[in-house]
């Protein structure tokens, strides 16, 4: 029989050194009740699909982005999905995004039909506009910046691009929940903004979810139309397209954890401060911080490290569980064979690839809890 713990107490395990990567049991341990009312109270109104608790989101999620709408959806790979399709991506048609970010930024290209273009990154990960520029074809239908780890990407120069080719900018903000790019949200800066609420994202539903922002009004009812078969009245499909509504329960739950989305944005951003102080100066280690003009959210603390898979074994065998995000770039997935990339197609993805290390960045880590990752980092590279 495992011991009982008392939930008022940090689990025994952080007292032996233990560092977990995420720690969603205790995130949610002290909303439970808070969740579990708000669920309850879609149970007994019994309307379990779209309703005035996913109208509520949506109207919050706009608000906290400083956009004029939002379409409350199941998951950011069909929030890029439907952002696409209703920019009117198709077969034959070309979609530019990076090369080192998680799959989704692709495959909803390919997905319709469109040829997924990657292209390679700059060392603080993001999409480097300058291969935007050379990448641009008459084929080229969107262009989806990522805003990976929760660093805004350059918008400045890839707008500049994007306006002067006449090419609309889809932003993959799955990772990026209120980073702001030269004092403005993510999400408001091209034709759509697209949010995982994944249960590893900084605000998580208790299973999927995700959110689509837009200034576009014909963009907003196309995407609200598409989430929803097509249906433009409960007996009208004006166009084909498949179930891809936020659920009432996860919007009902996602209510109850927007009032804590501030605090842990900070608590992160604390934590990355006392790891880029901490972690300043190790030889062989590339420590993120915030360019000028940006304010990240550090979805994930990577650090780029020499010696990496190394240095991941010696903090798991010391108790810091660590992850890498993402250790085969998109190019090099078996799915994307036919496209035809080798190895050496995009150095700067690939040699990240390697080097790659996210730490323990969740805001449930205590100051003992971090400062243990740090100098088991020192000490490993002394
Ligand atoms: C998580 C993620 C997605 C996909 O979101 P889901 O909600 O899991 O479908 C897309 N892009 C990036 C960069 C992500 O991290």
């Amino acid at each position: 029989m495992p011991a009982v713990k008392s939930p008022a107490k940090k689990p025994a395990v952080a007292a032996k050194g233990r560092v977990p990567y995420v720690d969603l049991a205790g995130q949610h341990r002290p909303l439970k009740a808070e969740l579990l009312k708000a669920a309850g109270e879609v149970i007994d109104s019994g309307q379990f699909i779209l309703g005035p608790q996913v109208e509520a989101f949506e109207r919050a999620f706009a608000a906290l982005c400083g956009a004029r709408h939002a379409v409350g959806l199941n998951s950011g790979t069909d929030a890029l999905v439907l952002a696409l399709r209703a920019l009117g991506v198709g077969p034959g048609d070309e979609v530019i995004t990076a090369a080192n970010s998680f799959v989704a930024s692709a495959s909803c290209a390919a997905v319709l039909g469109a040829k997924p273009v990657l292209v390679d990154v700059r060392p603080d990960f993001n999409i480097d506009p300058a291969a935007i520029e050379k990448a641009i074809t008459p084929r080229t239908k969107a262009i989806i910046p990522v805003h990976l780890t929760g660093r805004p990407a350059d918008m400045g120069p890839i707008l500049e691009i994007a306006s002067r080719r006449g090419v609309p900018v889809v932003e993959d903000c799955a990772q990026a929940v209120l980073a702001e790019y030269r004092g403005k949200s993510v999400g408001g800066f091209g034709a759509a903004g697209c949010f995982s609420l994944h249960p590893l994202k900084t605000l998580n539903a208790c299973g999927d979810a995700g959110v689509l922002v837009t200034n576009d009004e014909k963009l907003h009812e196309s995407v609200r139309t598409m989430r929803n078969l097509g249906l433009k009245t409960r007996d009208n499909c004006v166009v084909w397209s498949g179930n891809s509504r936020l659920d009432t329960i996860q919007a009902a739950m996602l209510l109850v954890k927007l009032k804590h989305l501030g605090a842990w944005t900070r608590a992160r951003r604390e934590n990355a401060a006392f790891y880029q102080e901490a972690l300043a100066g190790i030889p062989g280690v590339v420590v993120p911080r915030d360019a000028v003009g940006e304010k990240a959210v550090y979805h994930t603390f990577i650090i780029q490290a020499e010696r990496r898979d190394e240095l991941k074994a010696y903090l798991a065998g010391n108790g810091v569980e660590t992850a890498v995000h993402y250790p085969r770039p998109i190019h090099l997935q078996d799915a994307a064979a036919p496209l035809g990339w080798a190895r050496g197609a995009f150095p700067e993805a690939e040699r990240q690839s390697e080097r790659i290390l996210s730490l323990p960045v969740h805001p449930d880590l205590s100051r003992d809890q971090l400062r243990r990752v740090a100098d088991l980092v020192r000490s490993f590279y002394r």
